[in-house]
């Protein structure tokens, strides 16, 4: 009995505000600790180690019932390059993160180039340069302010003649012209398949897990203009914000793939829902 008083109403309404916070969505918070209230009572559990069991199966669960045939792994071509493009905004972490996904599968023994296609910012190309140079892998750059499709293709010719396994594209986010980015999104993907007609295997979206509400909205146009096989979701380091993983898979059924956790190249983790799901719940359940 004294068990029972620490998971009183009080927890659940804890529970909520927990779930509000980490940007679930208002609706999603209150349907799951609905949903919590029912089980916690059905599987007749009492102590906080057995609320918080039951809590994070209950948010694996809604994760994994919006994911059915859902696929959370990497693609790779089954011979010759892989291409792996990555979109998203400005700002959202697409450089970095293949600055770290370049490190690791460099790491695992494949041969990766990365294709600075982000030609519009001053100073993108040199950041891929940059990353390049600390992981050891060759980058394709062209002159500032050139078609970023025509890098795409020196960097595909350059990952055929060279047989590499990995080509990272890097791209640009400007958000102010959609209509335009998307089309030369769909341009930079013709490009790629007409020369190798499986690629790209994977279109990653990256999304900044602090930018809430924005990301999902991101996340929509994305999806809509373009095939996204995956998403990154960056910044989860000093941020209590990784619920809007739920709204984006329940609203939009897109697999979250890696998280970013800061700004290092080991900083990368694929993303785990067993992991999350405790993890946005640490200071709650713990307590
Ligand atoms: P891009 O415009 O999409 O290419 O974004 P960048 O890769 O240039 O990243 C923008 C900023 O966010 C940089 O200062 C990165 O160091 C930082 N950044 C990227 N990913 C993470 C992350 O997972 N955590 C943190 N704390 N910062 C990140
Ligand atoms: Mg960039």
């Amino acid at each position: 009995m004294a068990n029972f008083r620490s998971v009183d109403e009080e927890f659940f309404e804890d529970l909520e505000e927990t779930l509000i916070g980490a940007d679930v969505g208002a609706q999603t918070a209150f349907d799951l600790t609905e949903q919590l209230r029912d089980e916690v009572k059905l599987q007749n559990a009492k102590s906080k180690a057995e609320v918080s069991q039951v809590v994070v199966e209950t948010l694996v669960a809604h994760y994994q019932a919006q994911g059915v045939n859902e696929d959370a792994t990497m693609h790779f071509a089954s011979d010759g390059p892989t291409v792996i493009l990555f979109v998203g905004v400005n700002g959202v972490g697409k450089t970095t993160t293949i600055g770290k996904l370049a490190a690791r599968y460099k790491a695992e023994g494949k041969k990766v180039l990365l294709a600075a296609a982000d030609t519009f910012r001053a100073g993108a190309t040199q950041q891929l340069q940059e990353w390049g140079k600390r992981d050891g892998v060759e980058v394709i750059a062209g002159e500032p302010n050139v078609d970023p499709a025509s890098v795409v293709y020196d960097g595909v010719r350059a990952a055929i003649d060279q047989q590499a396994d990995i080509l990272f594209v890097d791209t640009a986010g400007r958000l102010q012209n959609n209509v335009n980015l998307m089309q030369e999104l769909a341009k930079m993907k013709r490009i790629i398949s007409r020369e190798l007609p499986a690629e790209p295997q994977e279109v990653l979206l990256v999304l900044d897990s602090t930018t809430g509400q924005n990301a999902i909205q991101q996340a929509r146009l994305f999806k809509d203009s373009t095939d996204v096989s995956g998403i990154v979701l960056t910044k989860l380091d000093g941020t209590a914000k990784g619920g809007i993983i739920l709204p984006i898979r329940n609203e939009l059924h897109l697999p979250v793939k890696w998280i970013g956790l800061g700004e290092g190249v080991s900083d990368l983790q694929p993303f785990d829902a067993d992991e999350f799901a405790k993890s946005l719940f640490g200071d709650l359940l713990e307590g």
